[in-house]
């Protein structure tokens, strides 16, 4: 007999989609079959490519994961390739999930696409309350439209699409790459290669930008939570608390810990910083699901270090 819910997870290969692979793994419910897509399965930025995998799998949920995906610096010099690949992955697959009669769809927002002007904490209510931070406008644009096109989905033909904005992620299966990354496996990786190579660790930026980072596997369960129980168009913020808030100093602390490096830590205070906080309420989150407890983030950190080393190998590095 055929699954009832048929769900649909477009960048199933990425740090977020594998950390949903694995959660699905443990908890998956009789009527559900889980589809997870690589960009070998075709490009979302096609509209005939994107139909042909939603007329082949025939879904009746997606996750909507798939983007165009990188760290500070990658996003200070590809700004256009950022929001024009971004928007097209996002109407193809919003436009097939019309089409196709998905009958929930839930969109990837990020924190950094919040006004770089604005009071904290930041909420659900101020996405588009002013421009995003110069560093990363192209990504932040393209985002932001998702939360328009649910809107104009839902207003014009009753879709049920929505969004969840998770703050920095960082877990197994991330990109680790040494120009692309963002901060935490960027991290991983350059303490890896210090301690191999017994130089010092250098740092950029001044360490002192705070940020709330989630475990991936967290925020897998809290993706499959949303789909099972959260029916607002309206996005919602997935974080640990404001009080969980950490430097980037102390992030790198926990790296060495994990990676036991013993030599000298530079900070290299000509590289650009970013956005210096952009603290996220996570009350609406708690207010829906009060019990769910977040990993702190020494045993993620630790865990993720333990898992860059014994897959050097095959990471995206
Ligand atoms: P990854 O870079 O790890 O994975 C990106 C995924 O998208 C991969 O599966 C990739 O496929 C797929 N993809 C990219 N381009 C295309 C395309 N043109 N057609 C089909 N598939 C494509 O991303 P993350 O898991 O880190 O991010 C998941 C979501 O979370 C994204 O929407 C991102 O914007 C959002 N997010 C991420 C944060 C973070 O800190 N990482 C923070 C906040 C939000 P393949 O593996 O084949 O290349």
């Amino acid at each position: 007999m055929a699954a009832e819910k048929r769900i649909l997870v477009t960048g199933g290969s990425g740090l977020v989609g594998k950390a949903i692979q694995e959660i699905i793994e443990k908890e998956k419910e009789p009527n559900e079959e889980w589809i997870f897509l690589s960009s070998k399965d075709g490009d979302l930025s096609d509209l005939e490519e994107t139909r042909s995998i939603f007329s082949k799998h025939r879904p009746t949920h997606v996750i909507h994961l798939a983007a165009m995906v990188g760290g500070l610096f990658k996003n200070m010099r590809r700004p256009a390739d950022f929001l024009r690949i971004n928007l097209q992955i996002n109407d193809c697959v919003l436009h097939c999930s019309y089409e196709f009669k998905i009958q929930k769809c839930v969109s990837c927002l990020s924190t950094c696409i919040f006004p770089d002007k604005t009071s904290y904490p930041i909420d659900e209510t101020m996405v588009h309350n002013g421009p995003p931070h110069p560093s990363n406008y192209g990504y932040a644009y393209a985002k932001r439209m998702i939360d328009i096109q649910n809107r104009a989905y839902h207003d014009q033909y009753g879709c049920t699409f929505t969004s969840v904005i998770p703050t920095n992620i960082y877990g197994p299966c991330d990109n680790f790459n040494l120009e692309d990354s963002h901060v935490i496996p960027g991290l991983i990786h350059k303490c890896y290669l210090a301690k191999k190579n017994d130089q010092p660790l250098t740092i950029f930026g001044s360490g002192k930008p705070l940020r709330q980072f989630i475990y991936s596997k967290d925020l897998a369960k809290l993706f499959v939570w949303v789909l099972r129980n959260y029916e607002d168009v309206d996005p919602i913020i997935l974080s640990v608390g404001e009080e969980d808030e950490v430097s980037i100093s102390r992030v790198a602390e926990l790296i060495v810990e994990g990676m036991e490096f013993k030599g000298q830590v530079i900070y290299d205070i000509s590289k650009s910083d970013g956005q210096y906080k952009k603290t996220a309420s996570n009350m609406k989150l708690k207010s829906l699901y009060p019990d769910f407890k977040f990993t702190d983030i020494k045993t993620g950190i630790f865990e993720t270090v333990q898992w860059f080393q014994e897959n050097y190998d095959s990471a995206r590095i």
